[in-house]
Formats: structure tokens, C-alpha cells, sequence
């Protein structure tokens, strides 16, 4: 099935009519599908007629959403998981084994990073981190290694990867390329488009949009995914579920509204962070000021909600800042309808080593704003009076807000 001629909006607001002509297509909620007959489950095992058997390797409201998402990033097919992380681990381990090397681009995801320095080497995997935004510098590491994992933006710094660079050595070496998309979406980048072999979503971001569902994908073409079906899906049974599947058939088709909202407020408080005394920097792609600018213009098509500013602030007064916050709510995640807040320091207090954040020297006043759908000018009144605290002692504590 291809829908590469259908604007996105049309492609995620339409399903085809369901039984009983129903406008939005059923849950099949169901953990196995029945056979007629010997002779149609032989067809069925045997492959000369594939269909449903069971939800742990295929069931068809999870097969929709996968079909949806590999139109919108003009992939021959997906593979939807339980989370971001199971699409992540089920892609890398179905193309490394013991010997191998990966080369990763520093400030990756958290868990990402974990997955290579705590559990991969276990398995004879190993890694090499290098900056992403140094193409020569990657370029140099893939000789002899099997995969490159790219994340552009990155979720904290906001550093980019040069992907047609990136993607023509990879190829000239015979490296597998695997980029996490999920700050941009497909619809305002298209990794596959730039030569990227599989991309990989955190789905729980802004495909679902709505903080309510965990789940991720992979997208690429027959071929890369086959790999992933004949190994990670089945056996490490990480299958995404039916109803997280229709909650998220029913997020994406907001997803373009969701994104020119969320994207709009979130570019106007960054450019108004930047103007404030107390901001030092700003780490938005889509700003000028942003130090890769011309690759995010040549790569991003729009700007996504979530991105982050470092703030001349200690520790304590940054714990301050975050505390007189209203609006943004402070948590792990992002990408929905509320605005979040993350300050790094956090990250670096958390245990088990090695840690990303003390390892990227994330700086430790960088705070991290996921902008959601509220009115932007009470989020912004909402920054400038908790960034009024910074300085000062008289904070009321959480409970007098009646926040917790
Ligand atoms: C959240 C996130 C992940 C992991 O996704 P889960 O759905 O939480 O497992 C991966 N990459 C990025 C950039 C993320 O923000």
C-alpha cells in the first residue's frame, strides 16, 4: 500500500470505511486469529498465504497505525513496539552480534546510550561515541564498524547530524544507518529521503501528542525490516497493542495541527528567552542564533515544541525557577498537550554508571521546555514571574500552589 501521493492531513484524518461502514476502524482487541480450516493454517504457516496469527507478531489495528506512520516517512513499512526504546533495542539488536562496533553521535538519548554502554558490550557489542555535528569526525569512525545511529536533533542540546554526508560514507562503508526522528516527525523530516536506513520514533512523543500512550516504531524498507521480523519481533515479543495502536491512529490525525501550534509557541518563547538577561542560550534548531541554523534549514521543515536554554542560575536557584512554575509541569517525557519542564541537573544526579549527562557534560543549567498547547502568552508571563524567582528566597512551597 502506498499513499505517497496523499497530503499528509488527508492520509491521517481518512481511514477507509470499517465493517458497518463505521468512519473510524475497530479495536481488534485480540490476542489470536482462528483458521477455517487445516488446509488454511497450513497456507498460513507454510507463507503461501499470510495473514493474522497472532498479536504478538502482527494484528491488524497495530498493522494500521505501522502503515500510516511508513507513508508519512515515505517507507516501504514499519514495525510498532511497545515503546521507543523496544523499536530502538528491537532495530539495533536484529543488526549487530558479538564483534561488532556501533558508532553513536554523542548527547543520544539517555536510555539509548545505556542500551550501548551497559547492556551491548555484555553481548561482545561495542561503541564509539563521536560529535554529531562534526561530520568529518563521524566519517573518520566507520570503517570496520556495522551501524551508525544518528538522533537530529538531539533531545537536549538540540546538535544536528549533516544526513547526506553522513548517509554517502555510511553506504561507501557498508554501515547500517538508523536515525531517531523523534523531535521532528515525519512531517517535518524525512530521514529515509536522505539515504537513512531505518528510522526510529518514540511514539509516545508526538505521534500519540496526548502524554497517554507508550509506544514506538521503526520504518524502512522491506528489506531492512525483514530482519526485524525474523529475529526481534517474535523473540523479543516486544509487539505494540491493539488499543495503544488505535489511541494512536486517532493522535496522529491531529498531529499537523498539534505541531504548527505547539512548534509556533514554542519558536516565539524561545526568541523571547533570548532576550531575557537571566538566558545565556538558546537551543533551538529553527532560531538563527542556533549555531547549526543552515543544517536545520536544509533538513527541518518546521519547528518542533520541545527545546532548551541555559540560565545564569546555580543549582539551587534553578531548583527555585522550576518550582514557581504554574504552567510547565515538571517531568520526564514530552511532545503532548501540557508544557513540561526538565532541568538537566536532574539528569546528572541520577545513579548507575556511566551516566550520558556527566559524560556529554550536559551543562547543569540547561533546562529543557516541552511546549504544549496552552495559550502562549500565560506561558510566557508563567517563564518571566518563575524566572523573576531566580535571586530571590521567597518562593511558596508546591503544596501552598496546589500543584501536588
Ligand atoms: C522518549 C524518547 C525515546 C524513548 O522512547 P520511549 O517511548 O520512552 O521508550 C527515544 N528517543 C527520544 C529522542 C526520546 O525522547
Amino acid at each position: 500500500m502506498t499513499h505517497s501521493h496523499i497530503p499528509f492531513s488527508t492520509l491521517l484524518a481518512h481511514d477507509e470505511p470499517a465493517d458497518f461502514r463505521a468512519v473510524v476502524p475497530p479495536i481488534h482487541q485480540t490476542s489470536l486469529f482462528t483458521f477455517g480450516s487445516f488446509e488454511e493454517m497450513e497456507k498460513a504457516f507454510s507463507g503461501a498465504e499470510p495473514r493474522f496469527v497472532y498479536t504478538r507478531v502482527g494484528n491488524p489495528t497495530t498493522a494500521h497505525f505501522e502503515a500510516k506512520v511508513a507513508a508519512l516517512e515515505g517507507g516501504e513499512t514499519a514495525r510498532a513496539f511497545g515503546s521507543g526504546m523496544a523499536a530502538i533495542s528491537s532495530a539495533v539488536l536484529s543488526h549487530v552480534r558479538a564483534g561488532d562496533r556501533i558508532v553513536c553521535v554523542n548527547h543520544v538519548y539517555p536510555d539509548a546510550f545505556k542500551l550501548f554502554t551497559r547492556m551491548l558490550p555484555n553481548f561482545g557489542v561495542e561503541v564509539g561515541f563521536v560529535d554529531g555535528r562534526d561530520s568529518g569526525a563521524v566519517i573518520q569512525a566507520l570503517p570496520g564498524a556495522t551501524l551508525l545511529y544518528l538522533e537530529s536533533p538531539t533531545s537536549l542540546t538540540f546538535e544536528l547530524q549533516d544526513l547526506r554526508a553522513l548517509t554517502d560514507a555510511a553506504k561507501a562503508e557498508g554501515v547500517v544507518t538508523l536515525l531517531d526522528n523523534s523531535w521532528a516527525t515525519p512531517l517535518y523530516q524525512q530521514p529515509l529521503k536522505h539515504g537513512i536506513d531505518f528510522v526510529v520514533h518514540s511514539a509516545s512523543k508526538y505521534l500519540s501528542g496526548h502524554s497517554d500512550v507508550v509506544a514506538g516504531i521503526v520504518v524502512g524498507s522491506y528489506e531492512m525490516i525483514d530482519h526485524i521480523d525474523a529475529l526481534a519481533t517474535p523473540l523479543l515479543g516486544g509487539k505494540l497493542a491493539p488499543l495503544e495502536a488505535w489511541l494512536l491512529v486517532r493522535g496522529l490525525r491531529t498531529l499537523p495541527l498539534r505541531l504548527a501550534h505547539q512548534g509556533a509557541n514554542a519558536l516565539e518563547l524561545a526568541a523571547r528567552l533570548e532576550t531575557h538577561p537571566l538566558v545565556q542560550r538558546v537551543h533551538h534548531p529553527l532560531l538563527p542564533s542556533h549555531p547549526q541554523h543552515d543544517v536545520a534549514r536544509r533538513y527541518l521543515s518546521g519547528p518542533a515544541a520541545l527545546f532548551s536554554f541555559e540560565v545564569r542560575a546555580s543549582g539551587d536557584e534553578i531548583a527555585r525557577f522550576v518550582n514557581a512554575l504554574h504552567l510547565f509541569r515538571l517531568g520526564v517525557s514530552w511532545g503532548g498537550h501540557e508544557s513540561l519542564v526538565f532541568p538537566a541537573v536532574l539528569g546528572h544526579v541520577q545513579q548507575g554508571e556511566p551516566n550520558s549527562y556527566v559524560q556529554f557534560e550536559v551543562p547543569k543549567n540547561l533546562v529543557r521546555l516541552s511546549v504544549g498547547l496552552e495559550d502562549r502568552d500565560e506561558l510566557w508571563a508563567d517563564l518571566e514571574q518563575a524566572l523573576a524567582m531566580i535571586g530571590t528566597q521567597d518562593v511558596p512551597h508546591p503544596k501552598e500552589r496546589g500543584c501536588v
